[in-house]
């Protein structure tokens, strides 16, 4: 069989929080903030939308993140819809009054995690938060924990995750990276993967984009319709599923930006274990054709 692609779907940019210090994606104005400038926020896709697109997507492993995906109007009507060739995962901060109507009306069958993102300004104790993420695991939900290591939390950290821990929850703790000057602080490398190929990035609108470094950063150059090169790659945009543009890359292409994957994001989880970073090695370089100069 296949391998899956790796598709993250940033259902809403919506979000009942919204004043995560380390957040990414803060929404003001109708704007979202994204490493280098901003970017105007679409409507979003309606339920009948969503699963045109899921029906014509290749099968996949679809991670529903955002914004908060449980702010997504009609989450729980898309979920009981959802086509069975897709595998589905789910980050959340928990702060919803309808997961106990999720668990009631979802089947686990074709999930394979529920990630529960703690965030001490949800208000949430970590004991409160671990009752709810329990709820999912007793409707039959794999789960686990995800807690930014923010400056803020020092000196609770080893205690949550002790706690957590002591209830049977994996706990994964991610370095926590300040997200408006990680490029200039990027490991100097050319980086190869499969984004666009096997993984890439669905918006709320249904532009996909290669992955969400490529999303985050307004970087390289291009032609305008004018002809004129100037700095602007579409960050990295491929298309929009609902609108038939949509099309994977062909090949692996090189990148030179901050890559989440490759430097922030656990290598432990199962969504991204098999995406398969390389940084171009210098061999490549070297088999390059040498042009002997003319005497
Ligand atoms: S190496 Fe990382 S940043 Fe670059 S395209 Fe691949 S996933 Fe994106």
């Amino acid at each position: 069989m296949n391998k899956l692609d790796r598709v993250m779907v940033n259902i809403t940019w919506k979000c009942n929080l919204g004043n995560c210090s380390y957040c990414w994606h803060h929404v003001s104005s109708g704007s979202l903030h994204v490493a280098d400038g901003s970017v105007r926020v679409a409507p979003d896709l309606n339920v009948e939308q969503w699963l045109e697109i899921f029906h014509k997507m290749d099968p996949a492993i679809i991670d529903f993140v955002g914004g908060e995906p449980f702010v997504y109007d009609d989450f729980i009507a898309l979920c009981e819809k959802l086509p069975n060739k897709h595998t589905y995962a789910l980050t959340t901060n928990l702060m919803s009054d309808r997961i106990e109507e999720f668990t009631t009306k979802i089947k686990p069958d074709n999930w394979i995690i529920i990630n529960g993102s703690y965030h001490k300004n949800s208000g949430l104790s970590v004991e409160e938060f671990a009752k709810i993420i329990l709820k999912f695991q007793g409707a039959g939900f794999p789960v686990a924990v995800n807690i930014i290591n923010h400056v803020s939390y020092e000196n609770m950290l080893n205690d949550w995750e002790k706690f957590l821990k002591s209830k049977g929850l994996k706990v994964f703790i991610s370095p926590y990276e300040d997200p408006f000057s990680l490029q200039s602080r990027r490991t100097p490398a050319t980086l190869v993967c499969k984004a666009g190929i096997t993984h890439y990035v669905i918006n709320n609108n249904g532009d996909v984009h290669r992955c969400l470094s490529w999303f985050r950063y307004l970087i390289g150059l291009s032609k305008k319709e004018d002809g004129k090169i100037c700095i602007y790659d579409k960050r990295g945009y491929m298309g929009n599923l609902l609108k038939e543009t949509f099309a994977k890359v062909k090949r692996e292409k090189s990148c030179e930006l901050y890559c989440d994957l490759k430097y922030l994001i656990s290598p432990e989880n199962s969504l991204i274990s098999d995406v398969n970073i390389r940084e171009k090695s210098l061999w490549g370089w070297i088999k390059r054709p040498i042009v002997k100069r003319k005497k």
